[in-house]
């Protein structure tokens, strides 16, 4: 008992002191403030059909607790606002040049191999490029948002939730790296009898999942692999905390989803994907979602001015071994008859 209420208090002060470190920086540097009220976020996408049942309005987060390599959202990666290129959309007024104050816009971009428009090491993220750039071809990606005015969004399509048997989902980024924003925002939403999803990577205190847990109706969990260290050279963290966390919700009789994303050479192991579903059946979990790994993402990494790790892995469907890579996870499958395994999600 002394052993399970020190804990929680170890949790409760790692979180709290994770907040307050995580706004004082947010407040210095960005003038972004992260609490019950105000959220970081990079988009708000209406009328949905994936990321849960039904038409749903989707809440994007910004910044993410893992950097996984094959991330196909780079834009969530960061706490902070940042700017894009997008170079087909340059007009060349040079403009950004005379207002950025840090040299970080380079000239000669495309005559060096990964040499990119805006130098990260030296941009503040300011977004003063952006505000003067005439053709939208630098934007700031990522806003601070009050949690009235997302519910203003939430309540506009309240209609289509209810015929189709649809809500809201908050996605990211890791949407429980701001859990006193998403609790309040779920509240509201759970006690107007919308329905409330939450994907998350799991990779956060405890205490930030039982902040949310009461009011959310279906977690959609992403489990990358079993094994830690391959998880650790993967996402750069070890899985400990992703699986305690999945049983803590079973345990609280939650409805969970395990989706996992499929990337040749990375995670595509059978005796990954076979704990996995060994972990879903241990769990009760009625449902594991595959998620096939395609390279869309990585003109995303181009306009953010970021190096794409996997920028020559092919999508799965166009690896050599295709073929025989499905033979053998349809044989996997088929020995797990009771989970309802859907390729996509
Ligand atoms: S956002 Fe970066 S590149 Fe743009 S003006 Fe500020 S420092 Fe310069
Ligand atoms: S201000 Fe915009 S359009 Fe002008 S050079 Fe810069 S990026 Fe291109």
């Amino acid at each position: 008992m002394i052993t399970a209420y020190c804990t929680w208090c170890v949790n409760v002060g790692i979180s709290i002191a994770t907040s307050l470190i995580a706004q004082s920086f947010y407040e210095r540097r960005y003038s972004v403030t992260i609490d019950s009220n105000n959220a970081l976020i990079f988009d708000i996408q209406r009328y949905s059909l994936h990321d849960g049942p039904g038409i749903r309005t989707v809440i994007f987060f910004k910044g993410c607790t893992l950097q996984c390599k094959w991330c196909c959202n780079p834009e969530s990666q960061l706490f902070n606002t940042e700017v894009e290129f997008i170079e087909e959309l340059c007009i060349n007024c040079n403009l950004c040049i005379k207002e950025c104050r840090s040299d970080a816009i380079n000239t000669n971009h495309n005559k060096s191999y990964e040499k990119y428009r805006i130098n990260k090491s030296n941009c503040t993220n300011c977004g003063a490029c952006a505000r003067v750039c005439p053709s939208g071809a630098l934007k700031i990606i990522g806003k601070s948002v009050k949690k009235e005015d997302v519910m203003r969004e939430i309540m506009k399509d309240v209609k289509y939730y209810l015929k189709s048997g649809g809500g809201i989902t908050l996605s990211g980024g890791e949407p429980l790296a701001q859990p006193e924003f998403c609790a309040e925002l779920l509240k509201k939403c759970y006690n107007k009898n919308i329905h409330t999803a939450v994907e998350t990577a799991g990779s956060v205190p405890e205490w930030n999942v039982d902040k949310v847990k009461d009011y959310v109706d279906l977690f959609l969990y992403d489990i990358k692999c079993i094994d830690p260290n391959l998880h650790k050279n993967l996402t750069g963290k070890t899985n400990s905390l992703i699986l305690s966390n999945i049983r803590r919700l079973r345990n609280y009789g939650k409805e969970v989803i395990i989706r996992v994303p499929l990337i040749p050479q990375n995670n595509f192991y059978i005796d990954e994907i076979k704990g996995i579903l060994e972990l879903a059946d241990n769990l009760g979990i009625k449902e594991v979602n595959i998620m096939p790994y395609h390279n869309l993402g990585h003109i995303k990494y181009q306009r953010l001015c970021k190096k794409y790790e996997l920028k020559n892995l092919k999508s799965l469907k166009f690896a050599d071994d295709f073929e025989e890579q499905m033979c053998k996870l349809n044989y996997l499958f088929s020995l797990y008859k009771h989970i309802n395994i859907v390729i996509g999600g």
